[in-house]
This record gives structure tokens, C-alpha cells and sequence, in this order.
């Protein structure tokens, strides 16, 4: 009796250990919920085949545990995927920021440094055109002061030469004394203005021949006559030195020469040996 008793509390033991193994099955996994319900039969949830109430609500209980873990399972990993998307996103952003710092930086550098160059390019033009200006400054100088040298206040009519004919000579071939200086020299030399002045004529002139005729600042006027050909017009500027015209035969005369006088305010004309010494020349 005993003996029975005990068997069928095991038996009812048994069916109980089954409906929480498939319980447990259950809340462990849906694979092991099929096979469980299989073998307890083709039970819903609340499974009355083989499923006492209390059993019904352990598994109910179990599974709604297992949703609820699934779900909450579920969601921790939608929140900790979305705490790593965020993160990643963050970083990523971090990243852009920092890569968009570091492009700015190096593109303030390069403003930096472009605008130090232009500065510095500036300062140096600036420099250069200060330099520039002072040599040219010295090159004028020294410019004016070779003018200065090689441009004497009074020269010579012309050059190689040689005296044939002086102040107050007489002659047959002139009507009075003879009235100026002759250099005579070869056909063609040039004949200079003695100084700085204006022509005042420049013009066949008879016995003269072709003739210049230039008022230095003084009022002295110096002539030059016989010329083969003119150089300046009446009116022009003149520097001591400049050519006026050249040796020639023009006029009253037996060879190629330059017939230089003097006259003291356009005057009478004056010995110009004794005028050109004191001028600091020995013709
Ligand atoms: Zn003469």
C-alpha cells in the first residue's frame, strides 16, 4: 500500500519534474520549448496536457522572464549598439573637428607665413627701390660732376690746328687790320662754340663767308666764319663746346680755316688771344 502510494507519488513527482524541466527548457530556449511541447504534448502556454496550474504558471512566468530578458536583452544591445554608434559617431566627429582644427591651423600657418612673405617681399622691394634711388642719386652725381669736369665754361673753336693769321695783322687780302684769330686746320674739323650761349646768326655773310655768331651770358658775342657747312640755327642753345659748323673755304680766303673774333658786347672786335688766356686758354 504503502509501496503503491509511494509509486504513484513519484509518478506524480515525475510529471511535475518533466513540466519544470520543460519549463526550464523553456526559459533556456525556443528550440528546447518545441521539443518540451512536443513532449508534453501539443500544449499552448497555459498547457493543461500534463501541466498542472502551478506548473502552467512557471512556465507562463518563465517564459514571460525569457520575453522580458529577450526584450530587455534586446534592448540593452539596441542601447549599447546605439551607445557604440553613438560613441564611433562621436569619435568620428571628434576626429572631423580635430582634422578641421588642424586644416585651419595649417591654413592660418599658411596665411601666416604667406603674409610674413608679402612683408617681407615688400620690405625688401622697398629696400631695393631705397637702394635704387641712392644709386641713382650717385650715378647723377657723379654724372653731373664728369659733365662738370669734361665740360669746361670755354674751349677752343677748334682742334688741331695751327695758327696762320693774328689780331690787327695786315694783309693784302683784307680791307682793314686783320679783325679776329685764324686756326687753320683741315677741311671738315668741327668748329665748337668757345662757351655757353645763343645763336645769334647763322648765315653766308660776304667776305665771312658762312658765319655763326653766338651771345655768351656776358654780352660777349664770339664769330666764326669761312665754314663749309652750319650746325645750329639762329635761336639755338649753345654749351661751350658745342659744334656750330665746320672747317671750311667759304668767303675771302686762300685755305681751310676758321675765322674766330671777339666782340665785347657785340662791339668792336677785340684780340681774342689775350681774351682766351684770361679765360684760362693758350691757343
Ligand atoms: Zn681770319
Amino acid at each position: 500500500m504503502a509501496k503503491h502510494r509511494s509509486s504513484g507519488r513519484n509518478a506524480t513527482r515525475r510529471t511535475q519534474l518533466i513540466g519544470l524541466t520543460a519549463a526550464l527548457a523553456a526559459a533556456a530556449g525556443t528550440t528546447t520549448v518545441g521539443l518540451s511541447s512536443s513532449a508534453t504534448g501539443p500544449a499552448n502556454a497555459s498547457g493543461s496536457t500534463g501541466l498542472n496550474p502551478s506548473q502552467a504558471e512557471a512556465l507562463t512566468a518563465a517564459r514571460i522572464d525569457r520575453r522580458d530578458l529577450g526584450s530587455r536583452d534586446a534592448s540593452r544591445i539596441d542601447l549599447s549598439l546605439a551607445a557604440t554608434r553613438k560613441a564611433a559617431a562621436e569619435t568620428a566627429a571628434k576626429q572631423r573637428a580635430a582634422r578641421l582644427a588642424a586644416n585651419a591651423t595649417l591654413t592660418q600657418r599658411r596665411s601666416l607665413a604667406l603674409a610674413a612673405a608679402k612683408a617681407a617681399a615688400a620690405k625688401k622691394a622697398a629696400a631695393n627701390a631705397k637702394a635704387l634711388a641712392a644709386a641713382k642719386e650717385e650715378a647723377l652725381a657723379k654724372a653731373a660732376a664728369i659733365k662738370a669736369a669734361a665740360a669746361p665754361d670755354i674751349v677752343l673753336p677748334t682742334t688741331g690746328y695751327h695758327l696762320t693769321a693774328r689780331f690787327n695783322q695786315a694783309g693784302g687780302r683784307w680791307a682793314h687790320n686783320h679783325t679776329g684769330l685764324d686756326f687753320a686746320a683741315p677741311m671738315g674739323t668741327p668748329v665748337r662754340s668757345v662757351m655757353a650761349g645763343e645763336v645769334i646768326q647763322a648765315d653766308f655773310e660776304g667776305a665771312y663767308g658762312r658765319q655763326v655768331k653766338v651771345r655768351h651770358s656776358d654780352g660777349t658775342v664770339t664769330s666764326y666764319s669761312h665754314m663749309s657747312e652750319f650746325d645750329v640755327s639762329v635761336g639755338d642753345s649753345v654749351e661751350a663746346g658745342t659744334m656750330v659748323g665746320r672747317i671750311g673755304m667759304t668767303g675771302n680766303t686762300t685755305g681751310p680755316h676758321v675765322h674766330f673774333e671777339v666782340l665785347p658786347g657785340g662791339g668792336s672786335p677785340i684780340d681774342p688771344e689775350p681774351w682766351l688766356r684770361k679765360h684760362g686758354l693758350n691757343p
